[in-house]
């Protein structure tokens, strides 16, 4: 047993490019199971594109790509990845918002279910206290009634990731979750992250430096596809690495 430790997520070598251009490049990254892990780097680093690859949006031109101990991602669609148990948030909410906060999250506990068949049918009181837990855990359990378009963008972020929630995914991904947030809603975000921390494998992609503070265990810096170096949040920021790419200088002694 050369590899006795398992790794929630395993990511080796790969690569991946656009039409010329090297988006992924020689990309290695290892992540605990139960781990929060937050991403951070300049636009066009290829934290999306990172995971694009690892829900099987995309696919690479080569390297190891692995769940668990040994399931390759890169041989599954991307809706077989989502039933193993890897949810994704994209930046921009997507809520159904004709529809009320508790539908919204009934609506993805029944997945592939139409949207009539499942408002028109009667819901359990396992499925009512499932969505309501998830709605607590989100902040939203006040509002259950409000139609999701009531909502402001913070909530309907927590919306959404409730919606994942409720789904009680392996391996959450969370892709900058505090753009256009308020200062408020953004601490409100990092405690909900916290919380779930332990329960789920967790990586966050996120700027904001201040809630990068407020959530980081361990810190990776991805720039030009790769990683540039990985850390406590100090260790990341004091970085000489780090300070050339951001500040475009070399630090001051
Ligand atoms: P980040 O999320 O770190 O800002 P991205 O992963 O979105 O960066 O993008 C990295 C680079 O890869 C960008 O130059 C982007 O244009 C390119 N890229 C990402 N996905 C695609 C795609 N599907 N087609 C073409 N180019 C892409
Ligand atoms: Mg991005």
């Amino acid at each position: 047993m050369s590899q006795a430790k398992k790794f929630i997520l395993t990511l080796e070598e790969v690569n991946k490019s656009f039409e010329g251009f090297k988006a992924i490049s020689n990309l290695t990254f290892y992540m605990d199971d139960g781990e929060l892990r937050v991403i951070i780097g300049p636009n066009g680093a290829g934290k999306s594109s990172m995971m694009d690859l690892i829900t099987g949006r995309t696919k690479p031109d080569s390297g190891k790509i692995e769940f668990g101990f040994d399931t390759d991602l890169t041989k599954l669609n991307e809706a077989e990845i989502t039933r193993l148990g890897i949810g994704r948030k994209f930046q921009t909410p997507s809520v159904y918002n004709e529809h009320t906060v508790f539908e919204n999250v009934w609506l993805s506990l029944e997945g592939s279910r139409s949207v009539w068949t499942t408002l028109f049918s009667r819901v359990t009181p396992e499925r009512r206290e499932r969505i309501y837990q998830v709605l607590k855990t989100v902040a939203l359990d006040g509002k259950a009634d409000w139609k999701a378009g009531a909502l402001s963008h913070g909530q309907k972020q927590w919306l959404e990731i409730g919606m994942l929630l409720a789904l009680n995914p392996k391996l959450l991904l969370v892709d900058e979750p505090a753009a256009g947030m308020t200062d408020e809603e953004t601490h409100k975000t990092g405690e909900l992250l916290l919380s779930l921390e332990g329960k789920h494998s967790i990586v966050v992609i996120e700027h904001d430096m201040t809630f990068v503070r407020q959530i980081a265990r361990k810190v990776t810096v991805l720039h030009q596809g790769t990683v540039l170096c990985e850390g406590t949040v100090d260790e990341v920021q004091n970085s000489e690495k780090v300070m050339e790419v951001y500040l475009g200088r070399k630090k001051k002694h």
